[in-house]
């Protein structure tokens, strides 16, 4: 809530004119109670949730000739009702979120997320420099506690229901054992703690973040995709090649980047089978062109 009754005492405190990003965000939570807005950040993970892998799981199963040649794992055909069964798991837990978010409102964001929500809002270069401080941090963090799932029995106990799905798709992203959902939002959340944030900076992360998160599990890698620009970006192939390696995969761990599976020596696997890739495709292509058809293989495409 904001603590001013009207845009123009608003202004008077701010010394300046409101732009229009700030007199919009006046007009929305000027009378909004904070712990509402926080509640806002699960109503736009479950909306995000239930649009963003729908155009390719319809495509898959409508009109699957026209994003096979993206398919990271063509000979894998997964069928609706598993997509559904992973949505309807992830989609019970987030009525509870918003129950959660409301009765530690006071601790969680007081106390310990000290997220702002009124006025200003952030300029674009704190946002970005925050957005790139919390994605380092987590991909860091969830890299360790990945390799922890993967123990034994971190594998036997926790892990081994996300890697139900060899050959994943966007609603398997949340697809998990409790505690693992619980155990990997402590490495999302920890970028906003260490650096507080304003709330609209906040809903930025955590979307980005499912987003980014649906796009690894979805089984497809398209080459004109932007995520293809951020340096060190692992992306869908990338994600891809450790469920389709399955329980017993000790490469590819992190969720974001490629560098600190390359430091500790975990890529090892995904780097060899890039490389048996390229020759079977080459062999293929090569095949092709002798009898004038086209190619497909398993996964890895760039
Ligand atoms: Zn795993
Ligand atoms: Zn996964």
């Amino acid at each position: 809530m904001i603590p001013y009754a009207t845009a123009a005492e608003a202004e008077a405190a701010l010394g300046r004119a409101m732009t229009w990003a700030e007199a919009a965000w006046y007009q929305y939570s000027a009378a909004m109670p904070d712990s509402w807005l926080h509640c806002h950040t699960t109503f736009i993970l479950f909306v995000i949730y239930t649009i963003t892998p729908l155009p390719l799981v319809v495509l898959e199963q409508f009109a699957p000739s026209v994003v096979l040649p993206y398919k990271l794992q063509p000979r894998v055909r997964l069928p609706l009702a598993a997509s559904l069964r992973c949505y309807m798991e992830a989609a019970c837990f987030f009525p509870l979120a918003v129950g959660f978010q409301l009765v530690s409102y006071p601790v969680a964001v007081k106390q310990i997320l000290r997220t702002r929500m009124g006025l200003p809002l952030p300029s674009v270069r704190e946002a970005v420099a925050q957005l790139v401080v919390y994605s380092l941090l987590e991909d860091y963090l969830s890299y360790w506690i990945h390799r922890l799932l993967h123990t034994q029995w971190g594998y036997e106990k926790i892990h081994r229901v996300h890697h139900e799905f060899t050959a994943p798709t966007g609603f398997a992203m949340s697809y998990s054992h409790w505690a693992e959902n619980l155990l990997l939002s402590i490495p999302a959340l920890s970028g906003p703690v260490i650096v507080p944030c304003h709330i609209t900076t906040q809903w930025l992360w955590f979307s980005i973040r499912l987003i980014e998160g649906i796009n690894t599990h979805s089984g497809y890698h398209f080459p004109f995709s932007p995520s293809k620009l951020i340096p060190f970006y692992g992306g869908a192939a990338y994600h891809d090649y450790h469920h389709y390696a399955g329980g017993h995969s000790q490469s590819n761990f992190a969720p974001l980047f490629t560098y600190c599976d390359y430091i500790y020596r975990t890529d090892k696997g995904y780097r060899y089978h890039k490389l048996k890739q390229a020759k079977l495709k080459s062999l293929e292509e090569n095949n092709a062109e002798k009898k004038g058809g086209t190619t497909a293989f398993d996964i890895g495409k760039d």
